[in-house]
């Protein structure tokens, strides 16, 4: 028996009537492109949030790019983010011409060091972007405080963090934009790519409609030039199917890495994840910290357990960053924490007795 990192076909047997019934819906329809569909899981989607509003999108990238271009940002301009990351968060930002400015993570989540962020600022900063990795919600409250107080605008990259709170409030609902990916193996996750947007500022959500859709306000007037970035039905339809049931979901993530926790509390050598304050994580991912990392990555291998690394290398140590000047030890927690990180298996469908055989290999090879 073998347990893999996240188990999509196992989410789908439990859903699949629901699922084909949509799906068949959208073929005979066959409106394909925005409509009924994509402004109903947009709406959806916004009440599950907490936002005033919701813009479906193609991707978590895009829905970055679209954030960050809606709110000005231009060639010449600085974004203050962290290189702990999936590079689909800071592309966007070259894309528009900006350049990314990593600041180093805190050391227990994971996430931006907000007493880093003040001494990064230029006067070329003109946003924050916060990601809030694996499902943990990042410092919002000391960030925004910053940001008020420099003028700068927050991005909060949501990809992760699904049904992820913070005093109550929908992680992508606190900043100015806040951006989500619905890639398959996202906490909630399309057949296919597919993003979304949220905000509560109408004229916000108005701008990126409009560059979602080829900078369209009529069929063919076009103020100015956007991009094709728009939700499909199909992917809307088994959204809205998946969208009932994320926070049962959620709950059982939650559960799962409550065991998790309970389970290896106990056990010398390895670092547990823990929720931040007044926050509600959201368990994308159940990231443990471990000395001999790939060691033990090959003995759950032998166990037919799969692991992984999110990520192993950081982003100001990428080749497609060599341009931005960093070096080995420009960011020695995000270094650190990139050599030690594996990530457990964690999925809804994750039985008692899958945890418990995992459990049991990590204690085998982690007390000896
Ligand atoms: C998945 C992901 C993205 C990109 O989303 P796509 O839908 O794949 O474009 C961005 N940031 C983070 C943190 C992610 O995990």
């Amino acid at each position: 028996m073998s347990i893999p990192l996240v188990d999509l076909k196992a989410q789908y047997e439990t859903i699949k009537a629901d699922v084909d019934t949509a799906i068949q819906s959208i073929l005979s329809s066959s409106n394909f492109i925005l409509g009924q569909e994509v402004a109903m899981f947009e709406e959806e989607f916004a009440g599950f949030c907490g936002a005033k509003h919701c813009v479906g999108v193609n991707s978590g990238t895009d829905a970055i790019y679209l954030a960050l271009r809606t709110l000005g940002i231009r060639a010449g301009d600085e974004v203050i983010t962290v290189s702990h990351t999936f590079i689909g968060s800071t592309e966007p930002i070259g894309l528009l011409g900006a350049r990314p400015v990593f600041i180093d993570i805190d050391p227990d989540h994971y996430t931006i060091d907000y007493a880093k962020v003040e001494e990064a600022i230029t006067r070329h900063t003109r946003a924050i972007l916060v990601v809030h990795l694996y499902g943990s919600p990042a410092d919002m409250g000391s960030l925004m405080q910053i940001a008020r107080k420099h003028s700068l605008m927050v991005v909060e990259d949501c990809a992760q963090a699904h049904g992820a709170t913070l005093n109550g409030k929908h992680v992508g609902t606190i900043g100015d934009i806040g951006c989500f990916s619905f890639f398959p193996g996202k906490n909630l996750g399309a057949y296919g790519d597919a993003g979304a947007i949220v905000t509560n500022s109408s004229e916000l959500e108005q701008k990126i409609r409009m560059l979602r859709n080829h900078g369209r306000l009529g069929k063919y007037q076009h103020d100015v030039e956007g991009i094709n970035s728009r939700m499909d039905a199909l992917q809307a339809a088994v959204l809205r199917v998946k969208l009932r049931h994320l926070p049962t979901w959620s709950d059982s993530r939650r559960r799962i890495a409550a065991k998790y926790t309970e389970q290896l509390n106990e056990t010398t050598g390895i670092v547990l994840p823990c929720t931040p304050p007044g926050a509600q994580h959201a368990f994308h991912l159940y990231v443990v910290r471990v000395s001999h990392r790939d060691k033990l990555m090959d003995k759950l291998k032998s166990a037919g357990i799969s692991s992984g690394v999110h990520y192993p290398i950081p982003l100001h140590l990428q080749p497609a960053y060599n341009h931005l000047g960093y070096s080995k030890g420009s960011f020695p927690i995000t270094e650190m924490t990139c050599e030690e990180i594996l990530s457990l298996p964690i999925y809804p469908e994750l039985s008692d007795g899958q945890i418990a055989e995992i459990v049991d290999v990590l204690m085998q090879h982690l007390d000896s």
